[in-house]
This record gives structure tokens, C-alpha cells and sequence, in this order.
């Protein structure tokens, strides 16, 4: 079989007789290189920005009289915009890491999807200052059981993903559903849309279709790792529609289990 890596060990007993084990390998390897490539790509990401500011340190000092007020106030705001990128990327490796190691299981949480999904809506327009039509539509109540904060976090995600990447004077719609069959919550963009080849693979860390699209807008390329992981513990299913050039659409489907009517307590 291909791929199949089997640790063999012969043990010699008795006077010509010998015991074979041998044991598949395979998946230990396979997250082994995993690990690897983990650590590769976040040191990779944390060096970048560190070589820039510890660059614009040195110039600074090595030529301070050489340099007006102005130059020196655009170097320390480009060292900054790096600094604050290294935090943010630190900050989604540690939610991401508490998701993935022995985090505690969501609290069981009444969560009011109306309530949640306005201020999300609120975050995402006032992400978009203005440069897209933000608008928010809501079909029927619902009470998700789970952590408001996880919830929060990915539904905002899905919003900020949408407006990140759509141009100015698109239209971004957040939505949710809910009936007897489970709840939806969707977010649709007029953005810029994804090739089917990449759609399977945009969950994994750090993956990204434009790593230089992502970096401008503020991207960890951690968001739909992290999206993925808190409603796999919601048993939320993603799904990802997209039309390069037409624009692209993030649902999330809940079952009827996760869901409380809004009347009862
Ligand atoms: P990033 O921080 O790079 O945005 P994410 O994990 O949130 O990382 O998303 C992974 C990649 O998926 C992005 O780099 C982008 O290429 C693609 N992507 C995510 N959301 C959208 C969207 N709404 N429209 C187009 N591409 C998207």
C-alpha cells in the first residue's frame, strides 16, 4: 500500500527461531510531519514581521540625526502594524491551542442567536467602515445551546472574512434560519470567491489562496482553523459556497439538538 510506513523488529528465541513484529506507523509519521510543518510555518510567520521591525531599529539608531520628526514617525508606525500583527497571530495560536488541548467542552450556555447576531453585525460594519452594505436578515428566533463566546467568535470570523474579502462597494449579507429541522446561520459576500481546488483545504492552518491578500487585511491565516474547531464542538457543519469573481458563501448548519425554543427556560 502507498504510503504505509511499518516499524519492523526482529526478536531472536529459542536456538533458530525468530519473532517478527512489525506495526503500521503510518498515521504517527503523518503527524509527525504535521507537527513539523506546524512549527515551520509559525515560526516562518513570526520571523517575518520580527526581521522588519528589528530592521527599521536598526536604521533608526544607526542614523537617528539623519532621519526629520516625519521619517521617524513612519518608521515607528510600520514597526508597530508588525508588532501588533505578531500579537495577533499569538493570540489565535493560543485560542487555538486551548480549542485543540483539553479545553473544557462549551458551556452549556442559553445562547439568544437574535441578540448575538446583531452585535456580530455591528462588529462586521463597523469592520467595513462603510465600504460595503452590511445588512444583517433574520428568519424565525432560536436559543443555540453552547459557549456565547466560541459562538461569537466564529460567526464574527465568517463576517470579518467577508468583508476582508470583498472590494469596496460590495454587499456583505449575514443571515439565520431556524425550523424543526435544525438552525442556519449563513454569511454571504460579493468578494472576490475561491476555486473550487482550494474550498477543501481552507480550514487547515495557515492555508490561504493569497498570502499577500491576506497579510494586507490583517489576516493570522488561523480564523477558519479556529471557525472550524469551535463548531465541531458545537456539531455545527461548514459549508462553503464560492464563485471566483462572484462572491463566496459561508453556512453553517445546526442540528435540532442544539437548539432551545426562545419560550422556555
Ligand atoms: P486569513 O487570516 O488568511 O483570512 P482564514 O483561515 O480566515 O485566514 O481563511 C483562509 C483563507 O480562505 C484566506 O486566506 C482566503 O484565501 C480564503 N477566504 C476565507 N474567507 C473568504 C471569503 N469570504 N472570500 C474569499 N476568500 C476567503
Amino acid at each position: 500500500r502507498r504510503g504505509l510506513t511499518l516499524l519492523v523488529q526482529v526478536i531472536p528465541y529459542g536456538d533458530d527461531q525468530k519473532l517478527v513484529i512489525s506495526r503500521d506507523i503510518s498515521q504517527l509519521e503523518k503527524l509527525e510531519t504535521m507537527r513539523r510543518d506546524f512549527v515551520a510555518n509559525v515560526s516562518h510567520e513570526l520571523r517575518t514581521p520580527l526581521t522588519v521591525v528589528s530592521g527599521f531599529l536598526e536604521t533608526l539608531m544607526d542614523g537617528w540625526d539623519d532621519f526629520s520628526r516625519e521619517d521617524i514617525a513612519h518608521f515607528l508606525k510600520l514597526a508597530h502594524d508588525q508588532s501588533t500583527r505578531m500579537q495577533r497571530l499569538i493570540e489565535d495560536l493560543l485560542t487555538l491551542s486551548a480549542l485543540e488541548t483539553g479545553a473544557p467542552a462549551p458551556a452549556e450556555e442559553r445562547v439568544e442567536v437574535a441578540g448575538l447576531l446583531r452585535e456580530v453585525h455591528q462588529q462586521v460594519d463597523l469592520l467595513s467602515g462603510g465600504r460595503h452594505e452590511v445588512t444583517l436578515h433574520l428568519d424565525g428566533d432560536g436559543v443555540l445551546l453552547g459557549s456565547r463566546k466560541e459562538l461569537h467568535s466564529a460567526f464574527a470570523n465568517l463576517g470579518s472574512n467577508a468583508v476582508r474579502y470583498t472590494p469596496a462597494g460590495g454587499k456583505v449579507r449575514l443571515c439565520w434560519r431556524c425550523d424543526a429541522n435544525g438552525g442556519e446561520f449563513s454569511v454571504e459576500d460579493t468578494g472576490i470567491g475561491i476555486a473550487a481546488e482550494h474550498i477543501p483545504r481552507l480550514t487547515e492552518r495557515f492555508y490561504r489562496v493569497d498570502r499577500g491578500r491576506s497579510r494586507e487585511t490583517g489576516g493570522t491565516g488561523l480564523g477558519l482553523a479556529i471557525v472550524k474547531h469551535i463548531l465541531g464542538r458545537h456539531q455545527g457543519e461548514l459549508h462553503v459556497d464560492s464563485t471566483p469573481g462572484v462572491g463566496s458563501r459561508f453556512s453553517v448548519r445546526f442540528p435540532p439538538t442544539r437548539l432551545a425554543s426562545s419560550d422556555k427556560p
